[in-house]
């Protein structure tokens, strides 16, 4: 059965998106019609709408939490009233079966594309399985969308990628809502120090919520300094691990120079996780890779698939990881628009939400 939605549209060159009529169709294959409840704005996708050129149109929205309202006949492990996270990270039948991107007609024979291969920005989606994490009746948190992108990205950069351990001293760079996500996973991992670091301050007292042991506003203190008189091991000053979620040559730098050297005989330094992308290419000074033994690595959505997500989802119920203290505004989904214009002119601390 087909459906009226909603749905934001992009278009190349333009600043923000415009909402659209459409109809969306029955689901085919391995496809699944889900009512989105809360869908997330991710800084991302300001990036994505400044950088693609194919001049097709584009859906935009990349987590977002729902209600599967109908599924396509290759469908096994979803039923219609199945709530689900929506993540642009496949997480079933990789390897086995490539996904469906979504398409959506527009009308006029005019096809809108997806850049991630999902939409959320709007009231419905029509998305392959694949890209859904079913949930149980009793997820009904619209903070559940982080799931789809900013806490995977943000906990599993410190968790699964950084390898974060009991004690560890970790440094957080970036607080918005990928930081946010860096700090409470290294907080459940059981980190001894978490110095969560911006240039805002609103963003810093929101870290302390979610698990920041200590703060510093880069842009009035310097962050290299500071670690290194506060931070140490085995003789060595400096982070066990530094994720830096903002990624740029300023800020892989800085948290490479705050990541410590390798102590003396363990050939293992200080880990850095670059887990944002704003700027390419990023330059470093190389000594520090061979002198200091330090590892960088990058990682894109905090190098999770199911498994891992499912145990995220497990650490929420459990109250181990607060997602919900990471959204800090909910906004109507007519007011997307809006909000995005906010998001862009930096204004939203943490992760804002939009509602159906
Ligand atoms: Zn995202």
């Amino acid at each position: 059965m087909s459906v009226s939605a909603t749905v934001a549209v992009h278009t190349a060159g333009q600043d923000g998106i415009t909402m659209q009529e459409v109809i969306l169709p029955s689901p085919t294959g391995h496809q699944v019609l889900v009512t989105i409840e809360a869908s997330g704005l991710c800084r991302s996708q300001l990036r994505q709408m400044t950088l693609h050129g194919s001049g097709a149109p584009y859906l935009l929205g990349h987590e977002g939490v729902g209600v599967v309202a109908e599924v396509g006949p290759d469908v096994r492990d979803l039923n219609v009233g199945d709530r689900v996270v929506v993540t642009w990270i496949p997480v079933t039948g990789e390897g086995v079966r490539t996904p469906q991107w979504a398409t959506v007609d527009l009308g006029d024979g005019v096809v809108a594309e997806t850049i991630d291969g999902i939409f959320t920005w709007g009231t419905h989606t029509l998305v392959d399985e694949s890209f859904l994490v079913p949930l149980t009746a009793a997820d009904t948190d619209p903070a559940l969308s982080l799931v789809g992108c900013a806490l995977i990205t943000g906990l599993g950069s410190a968790v699964y990628v950084g390898e974060c351990s009991l004690g560890e001293n970790v440094v957080v760079i970036g607080a918005g809502g990928v930081g946010l996500a860096a700090i409470a996973g290294a907080a459940c991992a059981g980190a001894a120090q978490v110095l969560a670091v911006d240039i805002d301050d609103a963003a810093l007292a929101l870290a302390r919520e979610l698990g920041a042991t200590s703060t510093l506003n880069s842009r009035t203190s310097d962050l290299v300094e500071h670690v290194r008189a506060t931070m140490g091991r085995g003789g060595m000053r400096g982070a066990d691990l530094v994720i830096d979620c903002v990624g740029e040559t300023l800020t892989a730098n800085q948290a490479l120079e705050c990541a410590r050297p390798a102590i003396q005989g363990s050939g293992i330094g200080g880990r850095v996780v670059v887990a944002g992308v704003r700027e390419v290419p990023i330059t470093f000074e190389g000594a520090q890779f061979v002198i200091d033994q330090k590892r960088i690595t990058g990682a894109l959505a905090g190098g999770m698939g199911r498994r891992e997500i499912l145990t995220t989802l497990d650490a929420i119920r459990s109250g181990r990881v607060n997602v919900g203290g990471m959204v800090t505004e909910t906004a109507r989904l007519a007011d997307l628009g809006k909000a995005v214009e906010r998001l862009r002119r930096g204004e939203i601390h943490g992760r804002a939400l939009v509602v159906s």
